[in-house]
């Protein structure tokens, strides 16, 4: 039996309205989300779904209009929750940078913020790649320099908790490839991760869990096969062999009885690939077996394509 504390990140019921006098808009929308510790859990949804206000409202920086929030167990409106604070990291979506310091000043700056230890500052810096740069003013960094020295301040203090708002905006593939195996160390330490990102394929891969946020309320969640079987999206067989023997197969599948197969393509005269809904696969595997193919691949579809069956549905 798992209890409230097990959880790094527990939302019971929260609402999130904004603009209570003028046109009232309800951000988030009766939010029921649990994070176990030491997972790595994806965020994802449409621009204004209403994620970066999710971490906003578990960092305690502004209040729901309804709803419990419980982060390792400590209530977020709760007297405990200052201290407890220190223990949650945060990249936020756009980070303010002061122009004029250096990247080592700026980290300093904030680990005094955050009451974190000064010499925590420059080997962090090394950590996201930053040691060369460390001592040039935050003006003359790129983008994705910028996007790092966010991630090494969210890392300041150890945090048992990181919240990351879209923090592979600005980086190239070799920096998203660094960043995410510095994301499994940290995961294998016990520090639980939340990311919200819209690259969902570096999501896919990666995420022990994800939840899909859709006009402010959450429209899935699960690990990434779960949300697969629940968007009911069709598999892909991709089966190679002798160009006729799979054109008669292409015309004697189409004619299938048990209407296993959804359409097949013949991509190239040794390719066929077809389309069937997951409950068929076994039956079509049936029908394939006696077709004396040379190979054969089943694709999964991707996580944008479960992204898109769901929010059709929805
Ligand atoms: P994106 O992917 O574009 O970053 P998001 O999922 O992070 O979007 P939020 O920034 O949480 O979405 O916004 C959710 C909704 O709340 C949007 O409709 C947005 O306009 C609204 N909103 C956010 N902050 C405020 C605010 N301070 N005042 C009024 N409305 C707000």
């Amino acid at each position: 039996m798992t209890s409230i504390s097990d959880d790094a990140l527990n939302l019971s019921g929260v609402s999130k309205q904004y603009g209570k006098r003028g046109q009232p808009l309800l951000a988030l929308d009766r939010i029921d989300l649990k994070v176990p510790r030491g997972q790595l859990f994806g965020l994802i949804g449409h621009n204004g779904a209403g994620k970066s206000t999710l971490f906003k409202l578990v960092l305690g920086l502004i209040t729901p209009s309804q709803g419990h929030i419980r982060v390792n167990g400590i209530a977020v409106d709760g007297p405990d929750f200052r201290n407890a604070r220190r223990a949650i990291g945060y990249l936020p979506e756009n980070l303010v940078l002061y122009d004029n310091l250096s990247g080592l000043e700026t980290l300093e700056f904030f680990a005094q913020l955050k009451g974190a230890p000064k010499n925590q500052c420059a080997p962090l810096l090394a950590q996201v790649g930053l040691e060369a740069a460390a001592g040039r003013a935050v003006r003359e960094y790129s983008k994705g320099m910028r996007q790092r020295l966010g991630f090494a301040q969210a890392l300041l203090g150890s945090p048992q908790l990181l919240l990351l708002d879209e923090p592979t905006t600005g980086l190239d593939p070799s920096a998203i490839r660094d960043f995410y195996d510095q994301l499994e160390s940290l995961r294998a330490q016990g520090v639980t991760i939340v990311i919200s990102s819209h690259v969902l394929a570096e999501l896919q891969q990666r995420v022990d869990a994800l939840a899909m946020l859709g006009n402010g309320r959450i429209q899935a969640q699960g690990t990434v096969a779960a949300l697969r079987e629940h968007s009911r999206m069709p598999i892909r067989l991709c089966v190679t062999g002798d160009a006729t023997r799979l054109t008669e197969l292409a015309t004697a599948l189409q004619r299938d009885a048990n209407h296993a197969v959804l359409s097949t393509h013949q991509a190239s005269p040794d390719t066929l690939e077809v389309r069937c809904a997951r409950e068929h696969k076994m039956a079509l595997l049936g029908l394939l077996a006696p077709a004396g193919l040379h190979d054969l691949q089943i694709l999964e579809p991707s996580l944008e394509d479960v992204y898109f069956g769901l929010r059709e549905e929805v």
